[in-house]
């Protein structure tokens, strides 16, 4: 059995969705803090004994606290998530805003390429890094699935945050397509039935764009005369946040890994 819960966010005009994914009695993410009576009423709907989370950011984790309170239902993550998740998040102004901070909770944690077997369904754990530390996606080859968190989101970001590495994206893009698999379940976007296509084309962007802005860095260009060149706009988005999400990081994480 696997059931996807759609899940809405809007401030001040912008909208967001998150999406929560049953999968027989195991509910991966929780959503965020912000939206915490949506996901109370299906938490209470839902028959599920255990929580697994695909990484420790807020609009994933935002509910744990009170899973774990109030229902005592044990939770897993990765290993490298474990300690972020033992102390109450400190979030930047617009993200807080968005997604609200979380509490703090005791997470299990769960080790890369561990099976986490269901009534229905056998999970392998990959381990995902590059848009966080921890990140991990679920693959159910038998049944040709792949819970992938935040790993696809867009097929052609032109920004990142200070936070992520595309060069670990691209890397955990390819471990992820070494497995077979057609659909995905994104935690933004939902179910996409043509998912495995559409990794595909996020890791040959990306590969792109890598190639690309080491041509441009061994060609003498500095890492702000290249984000001049290929990403010369500056979006709202981007102002909105500081710049903690700039096409400067796109480029600086690729250099940076070189
Ligand atoms: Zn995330």
């Amino acid at each position: 059995m696997i059931k996807t819960f759609k899940l809405v966010r809007r401030v001040a005009g912008l909208k967001m969705h998150v999406y929560i994914t049953q999968v027989d009695d195991i509910l991966i993410d929780t959503g965020p803090y912000s939206l915490h009576k949506q996901v109370r009423s299906l938490v209470e709907d839902t028959a599920f004994k255990r929580v697994i989370l695909t990484h420790h950011h807020e609009d994933h984790t935002g509910n744990c606290a009170w899973i774990e309170d109030q229902l005592g239902i044990p939770q897993w993550i990765h290993q490298k998530g474990v300690s972020e998740c033992k102390v109450n998040s400190t979030l930047p102004l617009y993200r807080s805003i968005f997604w609200r901070n979380r509490k703090s909770f005791q997470p299990y944690e769960l080790r890369s390429e561990e099976m986490v077997y269901s009534n229905e369904h056998s999970l392998k754990v990959v381990h995902t890094p590059g848009h966080a530390d921890d990140h991990i996606v679920l693959i159910d080859e038998e049944n040709g699935f792949c819970l992938t968190g935040d790993l696809y989101l867009f097929h052609s970001p032109t920004s990142h945050f200070s936070f992520e590495s595309v060069p670990e994206l691209i890397r955990s893009l390819q471990i992820t397509l070494k497995h077979s698999f057609k659909g995905i379940y994104c935690s933004h976007g939902g179910y996409f039935p043509n998912g495995r296509r559409l990794l595909e084309r996020k890791r040959d962007y990306l590969e792109n764009l890598q190639h690309e802005v080491m041509t441009q860095y061994k060609s003498g260009h500095s890492p702000r005369e290249i984000r001049k060149i290929l990403f010369p706009e500056n979006k709202p988005f981007h102002y909105l946040s500081l710049f903690e999400n700039s096409p400067q990081h796109t480029i600086n994480s690729i250099i940076q890994s070189t």
